[in-house]
C-alpha cells in the first residue's frame, strides 16, 4: 500500500532561514512523488510547532514524516515522540539534517536550497521505507562501580550510596584518599584538609553499601550500559588486615629504606608501612617490589617480629568479578615529571620543591610537623621564590593547557609561609593571575596586602646552585627589567597530567582520551560527565584539571547520572540495530573484524548480532559480500534510494 509522507520544514529562527529558502523547499517537496503534505515554520520544536505536526498526521492521515530541522542529535527524540503522539510509530519518523550538513555550511542561497531539498527527499525515500519497530528492552544491575578514591570518587561514591544504591570503589594505592589527604589547608578558606577529608573516608569505609577494594585495578570490562561485567586485579598485601593490630613493630625491624610516596620523597619509609596514620584501611602492607625477596625468603625479619602472625608471605594476589550497571571514572592526576623540568633544577637541587612537596611541608602531619624547612640543611628559608606555570600554558615545550589551580595554591602558598615565617619574603613569578571562582580574587588580593607578597610578571629562564643559595634569574616584563633572587628555596607550581595508567584503563573502558591524555567528555558542553560509551561518566582531575569544588560538584553530577541509571528497573536501546539473514551468511567473519563495538560474534559458524551492543553503524552492511547482515531501517534498498534522491536522480 502507497505510503502517505509529511514533510516538515523549519526555519530555526535565521539559523537556517537565513542561507535556505525554506518556503521553496517546503513547496518543492510537496511535490516529491509520495508526499502528501508539506510546510514550514519558524521553530518546528516548539510546543506550537509541534502541535503543527501532531495535528497534521492526524488530518493527512500521514503514515511517516521527515522533518528537515538541526542534528537528530539535538531533537530526533523531540520529533518521534510528537509522531508516537499523533498515533504513528515513532520509528515512522526521520530527522533531515539541513543545519549542521546545510545552512550552516554554506553562503550562496540558491545552491543552498537545492542541496536542502535534496538532503530532505532523500530523507523522504528512507522514511518511506522504515518498519514500525519497537525499543530493545534491557533488565539493569542495580548497583554501581567507582574507580579512584580521592576526593572526586568518595563523593560519587557516598552520592550513590546514600541513594540506596551499592557501589564498588576501586581504588589503586592501598589507602583512599588522593592528593587532598596530602595536602595543607584548603584555598580560600584555609580549611585544614584532612580534617574535612578524613570524615569522608571513614563514611566510606564504614558504609554499609560501599564495598571497597584498595590496592586494587581494573584490568577487564564487558556488556554494556546496565550490565557491566568487571574484572579487578585485587593485589596481594601480604599483610592479613584482620590480623593486623597496627603495632608499628614489623617497620622497626625492616632494613628496606625506600622515599615515601605520602611525603613525596621528603621521607623514608619500610618495604612493609602503613601509607599514611589515618590510612583508609588502616592496615599494613608488605611492598613486594622493594623487599628483597619473599620466595625464597630472604629476610623475613617482619614475620619473626609479628606476634599476630599478620603476615602471610603466601598471599597471591586474586581477580574478583563483580557486574554492575553504572561506572563513574575519577582517577585524578599526578604532577607533570619533574624530569622534563631540569631547566629549574628540580631533582638536582635538594631546595628546589614541587607543590605537593611544599604542601607536605605545610602539613602538621608532614615531616617537618608544619615547620618551613631546608630540606639541604633544616634551617628557616628567609626568602622563597614560588613560580607558577611551571609546564602549563607552554605548547612549545611541554603542556599547551592552563593547570587551573596553581594560581591559587600557589597564593596560598605563599600566604601560609607568610604564617609560618613572617620576617621571610616571598616573590611569586606568574604569567597572569587566573583566580576564577568563589572569593578567589580576594583571597590573592589578601596574600599581597595582608602578607606583602611581591608579584613578578615574568617567566624565570634559569635557576642554579651558588653555594647554600639557589640563584633565580628572570624577567618582571612590567617592570622591564631582569629581575636577580638569591632564594633559599624555590616551589615550582608544576602542570597538572593525567594519573599514571589513566590511558591504559581509558583503553580497557573503551573511552576515550583528548590530545592531552584527558578523558574526553561526550559533547563539551551538553554531557560534561558523560563518555562517549553509554553508562559511563566521569568525576573530577581525570577529565582536566579542577580544583577541589569542582571535582565535588562533578563527582555529584556524574553520580547523579549514574543513578539515573540505576534507578530504572529496564533501559531501552535503539532497535536500529543490525540483523543476519541465516540463510546468507557464510560464517567468514568479516562483520565481526570490522564491527567497531564487539556486537557481532559467530555463533555455530553464522554470524549473531548481540542487539544491545549495536549501534547501528551499518559497518557490517557495506562489508559484508553477501548481503547478508543489514541494519533495520538502514537498509542497502534504502541507502540507494537515499544516494539516487541526493544526486537528484
Ligand atoms: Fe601488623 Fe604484624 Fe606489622 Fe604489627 S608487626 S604492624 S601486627 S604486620
Ligand atoms: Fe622488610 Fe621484606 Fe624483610 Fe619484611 S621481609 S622486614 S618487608 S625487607
Ligand atoms: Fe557492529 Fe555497526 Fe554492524 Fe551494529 S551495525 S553490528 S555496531 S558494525
Amino acid at each position: 500500500m502507497k505510503k502517505r509522507t509529511g514533510v516538515f520544514v523549519c526555519h530555526c529562527g535565521i539559523n537556517i532561514a537565513g542561507t535556505v529558502d525554506v518556503e521553496k523547499v517546503a513547496k518543492d517537496l510537496a511535490q516529491h512523488p509520495g508526499v502528501e503534505h508539506a510546510e514550514d515554520y519558524v521553530y518546528m520544536c516548539s510546543d506550537p510547532g509541534q502541535k503543527k505536526i501532531i495535528e497534521s498526521i492526524k488530518e493527512n492521515k500521514l503514515d511517516n514524516i521527515v522533518v528537515a530541522c538541526c542534528s537528530p542529535t539535538l531533537h530526533e527524540s523531540t520529533f518521534r515522540n510528537a509522531a508516537k503522539e499523533a498515533g504513528i510509530n515513532e520509528f515512522q519518523c526521520e530527522i533531515a539534517n539541513i543545519r549542521e550538513q546545510c545552512s550552516w555550511v554554506h553562503k550562496d542561497k540558491a545552491k543552498a536550497t537545492v542541496k536542502a531539498e535534496r538532503i530532505t527527499k532523500s530523507a523522504v525515500e528512507r522514511v518511506k521505507k522504515n518498519q514500525s519497530l519497537e525499543p530493545i528492552s534491557i533488565p539493569v544491575t542495580r548497583r554501581g562501580l567507582v574507580i579512584g578514591g580521592g576526593i572526586a570518587g568518595l563523593q560519587a561514591a557516598l552520592d550513590m550510596a546514600t541513594s540506596g544504591y551499592e557501589v564498588v570503589l576501586v581504588e589503586r594505592s592501598p589507602s583512599i584518599g588522593g592528593h587532598m589527604i596530602q595536602l595543607s589547608e584548603t584555598f580560600p578558606t584555609l580549611d585544614c584538609s584532612q580534617c574535612i577529608l578524613t570524615p569522608k573516608m571513614v563514611e566510606v569505609s564504614k558504609h554499609p553499601k560501599i564495598k571497597l577494594m584498595t590496592y586494587s585495578e581494573v584490568k577487564d570490562i564487558s556488556g554494556y550500559v546496565g550490565n557491566f561485567k568487571v574484572k579487578i586485579l585485587k593485589k596481594s598485601t601480604f599483610v592479613d588486615p584482620e590480623k593486623c593490630y597496627l603495632c608499628d613493630e614489623c617497620t622497626k625491624v625492616c632494613p628496606v629504606v625506600v622515599p615515601n610516596e605520602f611525603d613525596m620523597g621528603l621521607t623514608g619509609r619500610k618495604a612493609i608501612y602503613i601509607p599514611f596514620p589515618q590510612a583508609v584501611p588502616a592496615t599494613f602492607i608488605l611492598d613486594y617490589e622493594n623487599c628483597p625477596g619473599l620466595v625464597p625468603i630472604v629476610c623475613g625479619k617482619c614475620a619473626d617480629v609479628c606476634d599476630s602472625d599478620a603476615i602471610d608471605f603466601d598471599m597471591q594476589d586474586e581477580i574478583i568479578e563483580e557486574e554492575v550497571g553504572a561506572i563513574v571514572i575519577a582517577t585524578g592526576f599526578d604532577l607533570y615529571d619533574k624530569a622534563n623540568m631540569a631547566e629549574y633544577g628540580y631533582g638536582k637541587y635538594p631546595d628546589v620543591l614541587d607543590g605537593l612537596q611544599f604542601e607536605r611541608m605545610l602539613s602538621a602531619s608532614g615531616p617537618t610537623q608544619g615547620q618551613v624547612l631546608r630540606p639541604s640543611d633544616h634551617k628557616e628559608p628567609k626568602e622563597v621564590v614560588f613560580i607558577q606555570c611551571v609546564g602549563s600554558r607552554d605548547p612549545e615545550q611541554h603542556c599547551a593547557y592552563c593547570s587551573k589551580i596553581c594560581c591559587m595554591y600557589t597564593a596560598k602558598h605563599a600566604m601560609l609561609y607568610k604564617h609560618k615565617v613572617p620576617d621571610g619574603q616571598a616573590y611569586i613569578f606568574y604569567i597572569d593571575i587566573r583566580s576564577g571562582g568563589k572569593n578567589y580574587e580576594e583571597f590573592v588580593y589578601r596574600t599581597t596586602e595582608e602578607d606583602r607578597v611581591l608579584y613578578l610578571r615574568g617567566k624565570v629562564s634559569k635557576i642554579f646552585q651558588d653555594g647554600d643559595k639557589i640563584k633565580v634569574w628572570g624577567v618582571d616584563t612590567l617592570a622591564g627589567k631582569h629581575v636577580e633572587i638569591d632564594a633559599d628555596m624555590v616551589v615550582l607550581a608544576m602542570a597538572m597530567r593525567p594519573s599514571e595508567g589513566a590511558q591504559d584503563l581509558a583503553k580497557t573502558m573503551k573511552v576515550a582520551v583528548d590530545k592531552d591524555g584527558f578523558l574526553a567528555e561526550a559533547h563539551p558542553k551538553l554531557k560534561p560527565v558523560e563518555s562517549v560509551t553509554s553508562g559511563i561518566f566521569y568525576a573530577g582531575a581525570a577529565q582536566a584539571p579542577k580544583d577541589i569544588p569542582e571535582a565535588v560538584a562533578q563527582a555529584s553530577g556524574a553520580a547523579a547520572k549514574a543513578i539515573g541509571i540505576l534507578s530504572q528497573e529496564q533501559l531501552f536501546h535503539s532497535p536500529m540495530v543490525a540483523e543476519v539473514e541465516f540463510n546468507l551468511c557464510t560464517g567468514c567473519g568479516m562483520c565481526v573484524d570490522v564491527c567497531p563495538y564487539e556486537a557481532i560474534s559467530l555463533k555455530d559458524g553464522k554470524a549473531e548480532v548481540t542487539d544491545v551492543l549495536c549501534e547501528g553503524c551499518g559497518t557490517c552492511q557495506a562489508t559484508c559480500l553477501r548481503a547478508a547482515v543489514t541494519v533495520k531501517n538502514l537498509t542497502p534498498l534504502q541507502v540507494f534510494e537515499m544516494i539516487d534522491a541526493s544526486i537528484g536522480g
